[in-house]
């Protein structure tokens, strides 16, 4: 009889075949036109930058791959409909991140069980089949009227609406990790590699114990949730980058890095040219040095995290379609709906703007009218020039340039991205 850490090793192998599927499986030369034809790199001179090979022959995770808005966009081609919805159900927090995204927001707030409910049931009736939660505040701390964020999963799954959730992997239970393992499809689990002041010094003890928990959980109760940890990388900084492998060998799960970016840069403020290629240039050394290792034991998403690390310093067009077809959004544990989660964490500039009810509506006063108002979408909202670098704008530079792009490539990278999501494979119907 096998142990069970060789059992949960082979299952992970099994589960592994995105190293195959999707955007990794077209060669590295089309993928490489296609970014320079999609980004227009020849504008900025870029065309010829190491970066763009470097993108084009690293791994993309399937499940948070940036081409999957193509596979939606074609489902909306055909009626189909499709929605991105966060919401955070608690604004309580056990860490203190320095770089959340929520620290100029409210704080302690939980949002009440029967207006959440309610909003579910509105969703619904307008086809939303999955939901994210997330936070402002950290999802496992919610306790509200006999609710906490078990029985929340475990009532979203009996409504036949899919849940990806993320946490930071600190208070669970090993009876609570097992219940959400088998109420959710996905879970990513962040995992930094500092304690901020102010938090548990056995932080990442606790977090590292959990994932390991969360491993056992998906194996020894057969579930197919995908589970993956999420950890932030200053673009510059070679020592977040090798943290970043340490997770891949510790784990063996995917590790989706996401490059740190203040929400307080403003996305009209684009770097000059030479301060871009630098950048590139940095971020590419750093890079360098942990590619060789990056294996299927040891399993990095770095094509989304290099794509962001170069489309959040192009000075592109500002043209929001994720918002205008309302596509996006988030629910805040106050019971504010915006119409995009990044804009969401100001408030603080929102709140002084003569037209901001264009930004949310709260569905404490109509939950109905707050869903039908959002699923309207809204145009002209970059134009109110408060936007962050955002992390949408991958998204949108694709709902707006793809359609332009010669047939050939277009073919090419469709036909992958839709083998790789078809029937909801991969997460297909989460954004
Ligand atoms: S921050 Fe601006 S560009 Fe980004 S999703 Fe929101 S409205 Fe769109």
């Amino acid at each position: 009889m096998e142990n069970i850490k060789t059992q949960i090793k082979k299952k992970r192998k099994d589960l592994n075949t995105w190293f195959t599927e999707g955007v990794n499986s077209i060669a590295p030369t089309i993928y490489k036109e296609y970014l320079i034809q999609l980004y227009n790199l020849e504008k900025y001179g870029l065309e010829k930058h190491e970066f763009l090979d470097a993108i084009s022959s690293s791994l993309s995770f399937t499940p948070f791959s940036t081409e999957k808005v193509l596979s939606i966009k074609d489902r909306l081609s055909k009626g189909e409909k499709v929605n991105k919805l966060e919401i955070d159900i608690s604004d309580v927090c056990n860490f203190k991140c320095p770089g959340c995204t929520f620290q100029y927001s409210y704080n302690g707030e939980q949002i009440n069980p029967q207006a959440l409910y309610a909003f579910i049931n509105e969703i619904k009736l307008k086809g939303f089949t999955a939901i994210t939660l997330v936070g402002g505040g950290e999802p496992s701390l919610y306790k509200q009227e006999g609710e906490n964020l078990v029985t929340v999963v475990e009532n979203l799954a009996k409504e036949g609406i899919e849940v990806f959730l993320i946490t930071n992997g600190f208070s669970y239970t090993d009876e609570q990790i097992m219940r959400i393992v088998r109420a959710v499809k996905g879970i990513r689990v962040s995992y930094y590699n500092f304690i901020a002041p102010g938090e548990p010094q056995n932080k990442n003890e606790i977090v590292d114990a959990n994932i390991k928990k969360f491993i056992k959980y998906i194996h020894t109760e057969n579930q197919s949730c995908f589970l993956m940890v999420g950890n932030l990388v200053s673009y510059a900084s070679q020592r977040d980058y090798k943290f970043t492998l340490e997770l891949s060998r510790k784990f063996g799960i995917p590790i989706t890095p996401r490059p740190y970016i203040s929400i307080k840069r403003n996305a009209y403020s684009s770097l000059e040219k030479s301060k871009t290629i630098r950048l590139l240039d940095r971020a590419l050394e750093c890079y360098e040095e942990i590619e060789p290792f990056i294996t299927k034991d040891n399993p990095i998403a770095a094509r989304e995290f290099l794509e962001r690390v170069l489309a959040y310093n192009l000075p592109l067009e500002k043209k929001c379609t994720v918002t205008e077809l309302g596509l996006t959004g988030k629910l805040r544990a106050n019971g504010d709906l915006y119409r995009c989660g990044q804009l969401s964490a100001k408030s603080y500039l929102i709140n002084n703007l003569p037209n901001r009810n264009d930004f949310y509506t709260n569905i404490y006063n109509d939950v109905k009218a707050s869903v039908d108002n959002h699923v309207k979408g809204i145009k002209g909202l970059t134009s109110n020039n408060i936007c962050p670098v955002c992390r949408e704008t991958l998204n949108n530079v694709r709902l707006n340039n793809f359609d332009n792009l010669p047939n050939n490539i277009k073919q090419t990278v469709l036909n992958a991205v839709l083998q790789a999501y078809e029937d909801g494979k991969n997460l297909g119907n989460f954004w």
